[in-house]
């Protein structure tokens, strides 16, 4: 591809969205990260994520290995009812690739997405990262962002992974934008150092998430409760998937119907995501309630578990979850079918 063809694309919001964005888009764009703080902060807020397989596998495609992770792998998860009975267990597979579920330490995944966007061993040209510029205007039909010091950049795309309180989503929905709203749920963190209470908040489910020339990713589009810790999958989803649909794109004017396609695949997974967690939490509301089917963890998990794009650049991988469809261990998206490996 000629350099003339190359998309600038900015990135708001340095967190693993934006980063495994920037990873999964420089092979074949120019990608600048616009944070607000510097990234050394990330090493601070630190603790276990869950990483589900297929996540474990990007993670290693993206050059993570697990040492570097400090990756601990997870065997079964038990469930329990309010009394602490034991009533289910769901086993967590090991996939031919060796990739299985893994605990790993927040401050090490950020650290390797950081690495695989910008270190000189990767594809196309090494994202360019601009801490301490705080984000405080978007305009998506122009492709303008401006800042709180009065700077100016302008793209081909803005990409919006600026958390559960993102500006970028209000800019493409404008004054119906759901906030961030505190769900009743709070998380309790203790570390060697000091116990921290967080309060969860998630975001109202939408449909859309693009417009003119941005589109969210991540937490700013779809904050959801932890219950499943599949908030970090979903933002290193999001970015594999927005390289897959974004990898043949040489002009600005193929934008509109890539991201058209990203958004109607990733949307239908966040929300079953989404709806999962509140139907475990118990704040569906009453008609959903009825509606819905009685929780099945062994069944979410294999929906879990089914997912991505299929893979841009030469990696192979699984297809379908909620985007796609799903018979007989193969799973189908555009016409194409995978085997679900
Ligand atoms: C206690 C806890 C435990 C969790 N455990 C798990 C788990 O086990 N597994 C899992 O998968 N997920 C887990 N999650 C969820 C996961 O942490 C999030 O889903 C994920 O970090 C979201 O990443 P993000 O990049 O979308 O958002 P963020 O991490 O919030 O990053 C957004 C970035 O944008 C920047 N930004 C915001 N506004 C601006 C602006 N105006 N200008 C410039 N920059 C801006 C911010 O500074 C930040 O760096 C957990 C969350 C919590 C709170």
């Amino acid at each position: 591809m000629d350099l003339e063809q190359r998309l600038r694309i900015l990135v708001v919001g340095g967190g693993l969205a934006g980063l495994a964005a920037a990873a999964y888009l420089r092979g074949r764009h120019d990608v600048t990260v616009l944070e607000r703080f510097t990234l050394v902060d990330f090493a601070r807020n630190d603790y276990a994520m869950s990483i589900t397989a297929n996540t474990h596998r990007f993670l290693r495609e993206l050059g993570a290995e697990d040492w570097q992770l400090q990756a601990v792998p997870l065997k079964y998860v038990w469930g329990c009812d309010a009394k602490g009975n034991v009533n289910e267990s769901v086993a967590q597979s090991i996939t031919p690739s060796g990739a299985t579920t893994i605990f790993a330490r927040r401050s090490r995944i950020h650290k390797e997405l950081l690495a695989a966007a910008t270190g000189r061993g990767g594809t196309g040209t090494p994202a360019t990262i601009r801490e301490n510029v705080k984000i405080t205007s978007i305009d998506v039909e122009d492709g303008v962002i401006k800042t709180e010091d009065g700077r100016e950049f302008r793209g081909d795309l803005i990409i919006g992974a600026d958390g559960v309180n993102s500006i970028v989503r209000t800019a493409i929905l404008g004054p119906s934008a759901p906030s961030a709203s505190p769900s009743g749920v709070a998380a309790y963190l203790c570390t060697a150092t000091s116990p921290d209470v967080w309060r969860i908040r998630d975001v109202d489910r939408m449909e859309r998430w693009a417009k003119g020339k941005a589109v969210i990713v991540g937490d700013a589009a779809h904050a959801i409760l932890p219950y499943f810790g599949l908030g970090c999958n979903l933002a290193i989803e999001d970015g594999e998937a927005l390289g897959y649909f974004l990898s043949n794109v040489t002009s600005a004017s193929e934008l509109p119907q890539a991201l058209e396609r990203f958004t109607a695949l990733r949307v239908a997974r966040a929300h079953m995501v989404q709806l999962a967690g509140r139907q475990v939490a118990g704040l569906v509301s009453e008609e959903e309630k009825e509606s819905l089917p009685p929780f099945d963890g062994k069944a979410f998990m294999a929906k879990v578990y089914a997912c991505g794009t299929g893979g841009s650049g030469g990696r192979g991988g699984q297809e379908g979850g909620a985007g796609g469809t799903g018979e007989g261990g193969k799973l189908h998206l555009e016409g194409r079918t995978l085997i679900n490996k």
